[in-house]
């Protein structure tokens, strides 16, 4: 079968009409004043692209264009296949790569960040945490927390509940409870990355009995013992995350740290820690766990109900409030327990 082509010698930009065609291993090209036979092998054939003619390079430079795409592909059927070079190929190798690449990039955002941001976490000083808390307070004191309007005994009432839990093995600390009010922030509570949790008066006039606030305070134990503040403001700052490890300041972070631990909205696996925590804190004490669904409940209606036009997770939603389908998950995941 002989096919039409055009020829250039690789000379002169000049075309020649050929015919080709293939006899054994060889590829005979035929035209006027032209006869070539050369080795299969030792021609280089592109791969298909597009709608374009197929191409024959000739290791001296010569070249052939088919027109005839079917003809191409009867004489020569495998003819290009094996060619990674071609042009096509390459265009998907280099979609492959920028997948890969971006496969990689959120294997580190979602695996190396997270990991990273633990790791560091655990490098900063005690006392440093201590003194993010401490910032945390003087810059919000007067602004939008308020001297608590609880009467002592109240506080002191909550404070010998909290003192009287049993704390899981392997911990020994509590956290330590910072009564505030604030009408902005409503019934809301905080753990703080020095392990201070705030609670506003809003939600100890909300809960219908102490047990519900020991359970949000065992909630807010679990994000203190697993310093999730700290690690999501490290995850949210990777600069800060390389400042932290570099250079072992994180004066920078003290800087924002009072608006960013109120903006934080944790993670879902965060908040799934913090209460699996939380459930086996209150277990363990004999409250039951239902107590801390109770809670939320009430906490998710009075938000509705101070914020009716806002979705739950805008400003000033409970740090568990976070986003709305995941906390009516997270409540009945928590009365199934
Ligand atoms: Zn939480």
């Amino acid at each position: 079968m002989w096919l039409t082509a055009i020829y250039y010698d690789g000379r002169q930009a000049r075309p020649h009409p050929v015919t080709l065609c293939v006899e054994g291993d060889k590829l005979l090209l035929q035209g006027r004043d032209i006869v070539r036979r050369e080795e299969l092998a030792s021609l280089k054939i592109p791969p298909p692209l597009g709608s374009t003619p197929r191409l024959i390079l000739f290791a001296d430079g010569g070249r052939c264009e088919v027109a005839d795409r079917q003809g191409f592909a009867d004489i020569l059927p495998d003819a290009g296949k094996s060619v990674v070079a071609g042009m096509e190929n390459s265009w998907w190798h280099a979609l492959a790569a920028l997948l890969l690449t971006l496969i990689l990039l959120s294997v580190v955002y979602l695996f190396g960040l997270p990991y990273a941001a633990r790791v560091v976490a655990d490098r900063v000083p005690v006392h440093l945490l201590e003194r993010m808390d401490n910032q945390f307070f003087a810059s919000l004191d007067q602004t939008l927390l308020m001297p608590s309007k609880l009467a002592e005994e109240r506080r002191h009432t909550l404070e010998d509940g909290l003192r009287r839990l049993v704390l899981p093995p392997g911990e020994d600390r509590l956290a330590h409870i910072e009564f505030r009010g604030s009408p902005t922030l409503g019934a809301n509570a905080f753990a703080l990355p020095g392990g201070s949790v705030l609670v506003l008066d809003d939600l100890v006039n909300l809960a219908s009995n102490d047990q519900e606030i020991l359970a949000v305070l065992a909630h807010e134990m679990g994000h203190v013992y697993e310093k999730h503040a700290l690690r999501q403001m490290l995850q949210a700052s990777v600069i800060g995350l390389a400042m932290a490890w570099y250079i072992g300041d994180v004066s920078n972070l003290l800087a924002v740290a009072p608006t960013v631990i109120l903006e934080t909205r944790y993670s879902r696996d965060f908040e799934r820690r913090a209460d699996a925590f939380a459930a086996e804190l209150l277990r363990a004490n004999g409250i039951p766990v239902s107590r801390l669904a109770d809670i939320l409940e009430k906490l998710e209606a009075a938000q509705r109900n101070t914020a009716p036009n806002q979705p739950v997770e805008s400003a000033g939603a409970m740090d568990y409030l976070s986003s709305h389908p995941a906390t009516e998950a997270r409540i009945k995941h928590l009365r199934e327990l």
